[in-house]
């Protein structure tokens, strides 16, 4: 066994073996060391002779789900390995294989998927041409690709993605880079040798053999001598990869699309976070962010869908018209809205129902979760029977599947039973000799109870007793008390300390029919089982529209309920080029965290327009950034918005830069975190992106940061010319909106009385002169004296005190006194800051040390 065990061991090298023994699932050497502490399960020993030791844990084989769950969990693989002939059957050795290989991004179980999320595996080619990806999800039969011309765009990609495991050729080295960025990441990647369920020089093949098509051109993709080599590869080792470990040919796989960026609007991974779209930033949890206040779909796949929705906001304005349309509607019909969404709940998620069904796995509950759905289906489909938008027309021309629904009503049981193994899964009356055996089974207890009874009569044994284990089968039990009483006719088969026990040929006949009946029974409900799954996987392609259209309905009807709950407006989205016009805007996160007061701010951004912000700390600046942003997100993934009135000119990528984080994993600075983010906005950004930038250039020395802040923000304006909001404490910047046609301030406005200030958080025009930082400090609880002393700081720097090297003048007491005053301006030419020094200079009073000093900081002024 053990050499068994060996031999399929070294074909799944990089997975922990799972080997069904009896009723338990073993792992041997190694592996059992280094999994028993992540199974929770005890670590023991097989003895083979009486020297060596192999070490062994296992799991019982009904709790398998929990335990992969674990291991997966864990980042491990299992390859499980079950018989595959009757043990009762078998002989010698029960024949084993590996049946699945459980893999993080090919799971298909309930207990271990996220039902609101995908489960993405991502598989990447590479060559001269450059790279791609494909992305399928086995748990639904989503695929796709996207085609990658850089290393840059493939990571922000697979950020974006976040898929659960990447899989590369061990041969292809770019993509081999890719699998290493992830693992150092905490990520899952597999390198596949070529082998004989892979081979990539048939890649095109694999993929139409599947597909059932002569060629991908139907699928977006050329064919691979064309230039989409790396497409047509990365797609056929995801398929083949899907296929081998889950040891099925995945018939509900039937196609892919390409998905390329221009498509949709681009949201990248920062942005996502930034916004905190999906994941907060304080625990990256949903609570305080925008998937928040919008999820409340009714089903798995709708909270997938709508997931998707916000990740990649439609970019047409007729798509999005397409969307907002079914929303006005539902928003519109309170009534409508609140039985659908009622009826959605039975839906629960028939696309995955149908992936377990395809690989064998599903259960009789799920079977009937499945005839649920398909009986509200028709009441759903008679209630969009008189809807007007296209969208919703659209899921009313679902086919009802009336075939499969009465199927699964005349064939499986009420509520059939958790397991196959026991029956009570298919209903009475489906089949005759399942009612005859069933009875009998039933009655032939009956009889047990019937031929107890007498026997007691019999021999006057009150306390005789008819009983079964499994190795003796049905017995009968006499204490020793009673053993005078026993009869010839009984046959002894145990004795025990306190009863012997007997069989009676009348019972072992009994017995006999009582066995087969069951057998039998178990049997035929397995074969009706087994068709209806069958008949589950031949409808597939109906039932993958079912659970697509329904999961489209969940999703407009959710965002009709949040638009009606929390008085959102519908946006009017136009073509590329217009403004962004947004009336009384409110942050849809922050107003619902706070207590009603929260102050709607207005936004007008024509084609090119910078609007700097300043005002003081806490003043609202970044809600206001983000909440124009977000309203721009929302608006086009189809939602309404917390506005009173908004007009939308379509966006194709919304940039952030916001906040300062370090990104140590990457090895990388804070300050270097936010100029690669800014860096790639000034490369990337169009005259249809919306830029928003949260103090740039707060991570390095003042001057520095300032002039940076300059230059871009001049870059923006004269570049590319993206709408752009700019948020920032440099007050100097303000400057830019006399200098640049397109720049405009504004201000947050706050009162200031009593030496106190308030935050109206209401923006308006013109500009900040004061951030009130010491203020907040006061506030936040710095010690008195800190905030005595930063006062005095503050004045001599407001004072423009400086000293000889034209820093400014901080230290108390007696520092070196020159007497220059430096009317420092940053902006000013060099002769005349030089010039303004030397005039006030006290010579006289001047070290030679000092002097020297001022010289050579006089000198760098020339050089800068
Ligand atoms: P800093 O410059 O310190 O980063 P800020 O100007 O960006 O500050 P925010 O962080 O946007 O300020 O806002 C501070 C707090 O003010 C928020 O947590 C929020 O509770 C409240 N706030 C912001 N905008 C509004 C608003 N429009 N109405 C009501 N409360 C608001």
């Amino acid at each position: 066994m053990l050499r068994h065990y060996t031999e399929v061991k070294a074909q799944y090298p990089d997975a922990v073996l799972l080997y069904r023994m009896g009723d338990f699932y073993e792992v041997f050497f190694d592996d059992a060391v280094e999994v028993a502490p992540v199974l929770e399960v005890a670590l023991t020993a097989r003895h083979k002779g009486k020297e060596s030791e192999t070490p062994m844990c296992g799991v019982p084989h009904h709790a398998l789900g929990v335990y992969l769950a674990k291991l997966v969990k864990a980042g491990y693989k299992a390859a499980i390995c079950d018989q595959v002939e009757d043990p009762a059957q078998a002989k010698g050795l029960v024949k084993r294989e590996v049946v699945r290989v459980v893999t993080p991004g090919t799971l298909s179980d309930p207990e271990l998927l996220d039902g609101g999320r995908e489960n993405l595996l991502a598989s990447v080619a590479w060559d001269g041409a450059g790279g791609a990806a494909a992305y399928l999800d086995v748990s639904t039969g989503d695929f796709w690709v996207r085609r990658w011309a850089d290393r840059e765009e493939a990571r922000a990609d697979l950020r974006l993605q976040g898929p659960r495991e990447l899989l590369v050729e061990e041969t292809d080295e770019p993509a081999g880079e890719l699998a290493t960025w992830i693992e150092k990441r905490g990520g899952c990647a597999t390198r596949v040798r070529r082998d004989t369920w892979f081979d990539p020089r048939k890649a095109g093949a694999t993929l139409e053999r599947q597909f059932g098509t002569a060629t991908l051109r139907g699928f977006g993709l050329s064919d691979e001598d064309d230039g989409d080599r790396p497409a047509v590869r990365a797609a056929a080792l995801a398929l083949a990869y899907a296929r081998e470990t889950q040891k099925s040919e995945l018939p509900h796989i039937r196609g892919l699309t390409v998905r390329q960026p221009d498509d949709s609007l681009i949201v990248d991974d920062t942005t996502l976070r930034n916004l905190e779209v999906f994941e907060n930033q304080r625990d990256g949890g949903r609570r305080g962010t925008l998937l928040g206040v919008l999820d409340e779909t009714v089903t798995p796949p709708g909270a997938r869908l709508l997931r998707d929705w916000l990740r990649r906001p439609a970019r047409s304005p007729a798509a999005i018209e397409n969307r907002l349309e079914a929303v006005a509607e539902l928003a519109a019909d309170e009534p409508l809205r609140r039985r659908l969404r009622r009826h959605l709940r039975s839906i629960g998620d028939p696309v995955r129902l149908l992936t377990r069904a395809v690989l064998g796995a599903l259960t009789p509950r799920e079977a009937a979760a499945l005839r649920g759905a398909l009986e509200t289906l028709p009441a759903i489909l008679a209630d969009l029977a008189a809807v007007r938008s296209g969208f919703l027309a659209e899921v009313a021309a679902v086919d009802p599947m009336p075939g499969l629904a009465a199927e699964l009503t005349r064939v499986l049981a009420a509520e059939p039973a958790a397991k196959l193994d026991r029956g009570g899964v298919i209903r009475d009356g489906v089949d005759e000799e399942l009612d005859r055996v069933r009875s009998l089974a039933r009655d032939s207890k009956k009889h047990l109870l019937a031929l107890e009874e007498r026997e007691r009569e019999a021999t006057g044994i009150a306390s005789l007793k008819v009983k079964f284990n499994k190795v003796f089968g049905y017995y009968l039990e006499v204490t020793k008390a009673n053993q005078a009483l026993v009869p010839e006719r009984y046959e002894r088969k145990q004795t025990l300390v306190n009863a012997e026990r007997y069989v009676t040929p009348e019972l072992k006949e009994l017995e006999s029919q009582i066995l087969s009946a069951e057998d039998r029974q178990i049997t035929l409900e397995r074969e009706h089982f087994e068709r209806l799954r069958q008949r589950v996987v031949d409808e597939g392609e109906a039932l993958s529209a079912v659970g697509r259209e329904m999961a489209r309905l969940d999703v407009a009807a959710c965002l009709a309920e949040v638009a009606a709950r929390h008085r959102y407006v519908r946006p009017e989205v136009t073509p590329a080029g217009s403004a962004v016009v947004i009336e009384e805007g409110r942050h849809p996160v922050v107003e619902r965290l706070g207590r009603g007061d929260f102050v709607p701010n207005d936004v007008e951004l024509g084609a090119g327009d910078v609007v700097l912000l300043t005002g003081p700390n806490m003043g609202g600046k970044s809600t206001y950034l983000r909440q124009v942003a977000l309203i721009v997100l929302m608006a086009q993934a189809g939602s309404f918005v917390p506005a009173k009135k908004a007009s939308i000119s379509a966006i194709d990528r919304v940039f952030t830069r916001v906040g300062a984080s370090d990104d140590l994993t990457r090895g990388e600075s804070t300050f270097m975190v936010e100029m690669v983010e800014t860096a790639n906005i000034l490369h990337q950004a169009t005259a249809d992106s919306l830029v928003v930038l949260d103090e740039v250039g707060r991570g390095t020395a003042t001057f520095d940061g300032l002039s940076l802040a300059w230059a871009i923000v001049e870059h923006l304006h004269q570049g590319s010319a993206p709408r752009t909001l700019f948020a920032t404490h440099y007050h100097e910047l303000t400057e830019l909106a006399a200098m640049l046609p397109r720049v405009s301030n504004r201000t947050m406005a706050v009162k200031e009385w009593d030496n106190r200030i308030v935050f109206l958080h209401k923006v308006v025009l013109g500009s900040a002169d004061k951030s009130y930082g010491l203020h907040v400090a006061r506030l936040a609880g710095i010690p008195a004296e800190v905030i005595e002393r930063a006062a005095e700081v503050l004045g001599n720097l407001e004072s423009h005190e400086y000293d000889l090297t034209g820093r400014p003048r901080l230290a108390r007491g007696n520092a070196p006194e020159t007497g220059v005053k430096d009317q420092l301006n940053l902006f000013a030419p060099a002769e005349e800051v030089v010039g303004s020094i030397l005039r006030d200079l006290d010579v006289e009073r001047l070290s030679p040390l000092a002097a020297l000093n001022l010289l050579h900081s006089l000198k760098s002024r020339f050089n800068e």
